[in-house]
């Protein structure tokens, strides 16, 4: 999680997609975008004083070269021939199904609702050392969902077990449940960079996939 000092390449950036009636369905890389919108899938939306402006790749890449000099390094990608403004919104013009209400399971998002902090003892860990912990153990008919699982460290997840907090001597920080909101969302939110974002998101689809960076 990076801010501030560190810059990233404007290719690491995110980019929040829309179905074709603007709802807001999930986050994709500035690098995957743009194949898109070459590709004609999907226009940029522009937001400019709460007005929406609808680019396709050849008006985008005019409005770029025009503001070009005026951007900031970072919200610009320069190739040998031309220089394109990364796009913070798109629409994908022929998608029609509507978001998600709820997060997917996985790592990732396990990882990130937990603050990458085991829930036994209490420690931050990057990813590689980060395992996940049935509290109730498989064995028991413990599921894998959301408030069976937790981020857990290498230490941690061997010396519990096949067992119940309780017999292994161990407490969890927190009781597990089904985050209301994706964390990773809420991080880029917070980012000023993003701020375009909000216009189309509402707390209902705060649970969004999120790519990138
Ligand atoms: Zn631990």
């Amino acid at each position: 999680m990076s801010n501030g000092s560190h810059r990233g390449s404007p290719l690491d950036g995110s980019v929040l997609v829309l179905n074709r009636f603007y709802m807001a369905i999930h986050v994709i890389s500035v690098r995957r975008s743009l194949v898109l919108l070459y590709r004609d899938l999907a226009e940029v939306i522009d937001v400019e004083n709460g007005q929406y402006f609808n680019y396709s790749f050849e008006s985008w890449l005019e409005l770029s070269s025009l503001m070009a000099e005026h951007e900031h390094e970072d919200d610009v990608i320069h190739s040998v021939h031309f220089a394109i403004r990364v796009p913070r919104v798109m629409r994908l013009m022929n998608y029609d199904k509507v978001p998600r209400q709820t997060l997917r399971f996985n790592r990732r998002n396990l990882f990130a609702r937990d603050d990458h902090t085991c829930q036994y003892c209490g420690n931050v860990f990057p990813l590689s050392q980060l395992s996940f912990d049935h509290v109730i153990p498989r064995s028991r008919g413990g599921a894998t969902s959301w408030d069976n699982v937790v981020s857990c460290c290498l230490s941690c997840n061997g010396h519990k077990g096949d067992r119940l907090p309780t017999e292994a001597g161990m407490k969890l920080l927190r009781k597990p449940v089904r985050p209301k909101q994706n964390p990773l969302l809420r991080l880029k939110l917070d980012n000023p960079k993003y701020e375009s974002w909000r216009s189309f998101i509402s707390p209902a689809n705060l649970a969004l996939e999120v790519a990138g960076d």
